[in-house]
């Protein structure tokens, strides 16, 4: 392994960039040199060994002769999945302990073995599974294995699922929320001791924690090594109220994932889902006014939908000020066993869409979701073998994007614009502003863009209506002369907090983007100016003039 790295750094060091087939050409070649071609390296040891050799043996390392500049190009080619932190941040996702639901929705698995509507065979339950469902282990175990690929991880996105995370007690909700930042804010030392002897960890149970003690978390994951940029948490709209979202800041959370699934009473009904239409209106006004950012579940082909009914709904919850969430989980509907539609499928009365009707479908929806949404994903990742009928494709949304490029209409979705780990020219950019009313607010969606609609970031500014505000009273920790930044995100590889990248991270854009946002709501005639700042990034916004303010950070505009 030692001369196949060299040979790697050699070629690196004569300027030549290497690609896939480059790289298992170089592998081939080592591998016929040292073991006559019967054993060949495996490409996904190459990285962690040199990792390893970088972190604990100096002196091979140093014979190597490895500058930065090297080292840094050494790892981009080498890394397994460089998507994965595209987008700008490191993501982990765990799952909470099996639990059920006060819902029996038709089409929603139960597994004794996961919380309510996941199965066992979903990668991240998996890794749940593996570790116990503790946090604290999920954590560790998804940072190692992030860093042996070769990714940088000085910026998390916790994401943590599970069905409905508010009808959790409220200890557990604190412990776990604890347990998450622990495992980040502790030495490389600690987590290992953990991971090897998980028993230990899993037989401290959960002690009481309060939020005093995930507070003194919080202060050190300021500083930590990982910082927690994003913290998501799922629930139902039923669950939302004043109380619960005050909560779910205390927990250091930034965006909510919303359990929508239907805006159109007769299906939720049909379906098994107990809240109205009214209580999802309620839940994403009230949770867009907090300031969350709103990442909203919708199914298609449910039990009594047809392809026109979901293309029509689809596109009231996109454009109707009721609803206009940020991001959409798209799920179509599939049959898992031991659900109540098994038995709606047998008797007839209810049949997946073909898939050109599917594609049809998504297509429409793709093409009506506005600039300012995000469609993050078109299928549930359930495992091909836990559906019994439905749609079994991973590559569904590669299927949707090909067909609507065929129809040649724009997509203004932001997923498909996004520049990804591309470089971007600064002077190609302009920001581009786009507005748009909710039940509630005024939006305002910046966004930097190329000459050719890519994203290079965005921001998302809100202006509460006074009167929407005053309807609530105290019971919201907000006024109604107060603007809120719901989130920033500028895209490009996840590079290191404290020095420069070479894509659109750090240079200016976000800072730009946070000065503009200012200008608008001073114009508007509001007097300051709030940000949900995710707990490792408080000490970004203090830079730009901001000061802590309870559960937000806060910006004078009359200055
Ligand atoms: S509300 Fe969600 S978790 Fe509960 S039964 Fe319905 S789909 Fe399953």
């Amino acid at each position: 392994m030692d001369k196949l790295v060299r040979n790697i750094l050699a070629e690196l060091r004569a300027g030549n960039d290497l690609d896939a087939k480059a790289l298992d050409r170089i592998v081939r070649e080592r591998s016929a040199e040292e073991h006559d071609g019967r054993r060949v390296y495996a490409k996904k040891r190459i990285l962690p060994y040199y990792l390893s050799k970088r972190a604990e043996h100096g002196a091979l390392w140093k014979s190597w002769a490895v500058d930065e500049d090297l080292d840094e190009r050494f790892v981009k080619t080498l890394q397994m999945k460089p998507r994965r932190t595209a987008s700008g941040v490191a993501t982990i996702t765990v799952i909470t302990k099996p639990w059920p639901c006060r819902n029996n929705c038709v089409y929603c698995p139960n597994d004794p073995r996961m919380p309510k509507s996941y199965l066992s065979n979903e990668p991240a339950c998996q890794r749940a599974e593996r570790n116990r469902f503790h946090p604290y282990l999920q954590v560790a175990s998804r940072l190692r294995t992030l860093e042996q690929m070769g990714h940088d991880t000085d910026k998390i996105e916790l994401i943590v699922l599970g069905g409905t995370w508010l009808d959790y007690p409220e200890a557990y909700r604190i412990w776990f929320t604890f347990e998450l930042f622990k495992a980040l804010n502790d030495s490389p030392e600690s987590r290992m001791s953990a991971l090897s002897n998980p028993d230990r960890i899993v037989a401290q149970g959960e002690p009481m924690r309060d939020i005093a003690d995930l507070e003194s978390q919080h202060a050190i994951n300021e500083k930590a090594a990982h910082r927690v940029v994003g913290l998501v948490f799922e629930t139902r709209p039923d669950t939302v109220s004043t109380d619960a979202l005050r909560h779910l800041r205390h927990l250091g959370c930034t965006k909510v994932q919303l359990g929508v699934q239907s805006i159109r009473q007769k299906l939720l009904i049909a379906n098994g889902r107990r809240e109205s239409v009214d209580t999802i209106r309620n839940a994403l006004k009230l949770t867009r006014l907090f300031g969350f950012k709103i990442h909203a579940h919708f199914m298609v082909n449910l039990l009594g939908a047809t392809p026109d009914s979901d293309k029509a709904d689809y596109r009231s919850f996109v454009t109707d000020p009721a609803f206009v969430p940020d991001e959409v989980k798209l799920y179509p509907c599939a049959l898992v066993d031991d659900t109540a539609l098994v038995r709606y499928y047998r008797i007839g009365g209810w049949k997946p869409y073909s898939e050109e009707q599917l594609i049809d479908v998504l297509s429409s929806n793709l093409l009506d979701t506005p600039p300012f949404m995000r469609i993050s994903r078109m299928i549930r990742d359930i495992s091909a073998g836990d559906i019994l009928v439905g749609n079994r494709k991973t590559n569904l949304r590669q299927l949707v994007e090909m067909h609507v490029r065929g129809l040649g209409s724009p997509v203004h979705e932001i997923r498909y614009r996004e520049i990804g780990t591309q470089d971007v020219e600064m002077g190609a950019l302009s920001l581009d502003e786009v507005a748009y009313e909710t039940d509630g607010t005024s939006e305002r969606f910046l966004q930097w863009v190329t000459t050719d609609y890519r994203i290079a970031g965005f921001l998302r500014l809100s202006l509460p209506h006074g009167d929407a505000v005053a309807e609530y009273g105290d019971a919201i920790p907000i006024r109604g002369s107060e603007a809120m930044i719901r989130e920033v995100h500028v895209y490009g590889f996840a590079t290191k907090i404290s020095r420069d990248g070479e894509s659109a991270q750090h240079r200016g854009l976000g800072k730009a983007l946070v000065m503009r946002a200012c200008e608008i709501a001073r114009q508007a005639g509001y007097a300051r100016i709030n940000v949900i700042s995710a707990v490792g990034v408080r000490t970004y916004y203090r830079k730009l003039g901001f000061v802590d303010n309870g559960l937000y950070q806060t910006r004078d505009l009359t200055d």
